[in-house]
């Protein structure tokens, strides 16, 4: 999508450790127009697919998700990182090793939000390598619902999280790949993709 392209190039932030800082767009201030267009392409890449809800985690793919959920017009579900599971059977858990912060989160959906034989889009800001979208897809099988497909607003390319989703059959729908990123001259290259 090359208005996101360009807008990662112009207020993105790489910094080392392969890590890309949006936080004047999306992670911090949110930039709600641009959010609205990466809704409406969400929209269009899966359009004729059967999704009955949107289902994302807290805390920055919220605001991505309920913004696309408009233009899909369903329901959207997000899991919660919790600090201690107290409230077991009534929800589905898993554990996600953050990215970001290197520890390891209890994530939890209540049972009520999220039922067998849904068709769910996942959506999240950033697929690195991985282990967030196992962990909601893992949510989404334990409640015997479907992965329609997963939408992937910054997909880091050169880790292995895309390449193994994909060999799992899941459609995934990123619209941005960053192919490479240097945090000494800022310098961000992406896949090139069908627009
Ligand atoms: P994964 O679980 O795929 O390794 O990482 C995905 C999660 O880590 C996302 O939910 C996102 O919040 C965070 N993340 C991974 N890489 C980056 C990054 O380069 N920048 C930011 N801002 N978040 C990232």
């Amino acid at each position: 999508m090359r208005l996101l392209e360009e807008r990662i190039k112009q207020d993105g932030i790489v910094k080392p450790g392969d890590v890309l800082k949006v936080d004047s767009f999306i992670n911090h201030q949110i930039d709600t127009l641009l959010l609205n267009e990466i809704g409406k392409e969400f929209k269009r890449l899966f359009d004729g697919s059967k999704i009955d809800k949107i289902m994302t985690i807290e805390a920055s793919g919220i605001a991505i998700a309920a913004i696309t959920a408009q233009h899909f017009g369903v329901p959207v579900v997000f899991a919660k990182k919790a600090q201690s599971i107290n409230i077991e059977g009534e929800v589905y858990t898993t554990k996600i090793q953050s990215f970001t912060h290197q520890r390891v989160y209890d994530v939890i959906v209540s049972k009520k939000y999220l039922h067998e034989g849904e068709h769910i889009l996942i959506i999240d800001d950033f697929l690195a390598n991985g282990c967030a979208m196992q962990g909601l897809i893992s949510l989404v099988r334990e409640a015997g619902a479907v992965v329609e497909g997963i939408g992937i607003v910054i997909e880091k390319g050169q880790m292995s999280g895309g390449k193994e989703l994909r060999n799992e059959g899941l459609r995934i729908e990123s619209l941005a790949i960053i192919e490479s990123m240097n945090a000494e001259t800022g310098e961000i290259v992406f896949r090139e993709q069908a627009q």
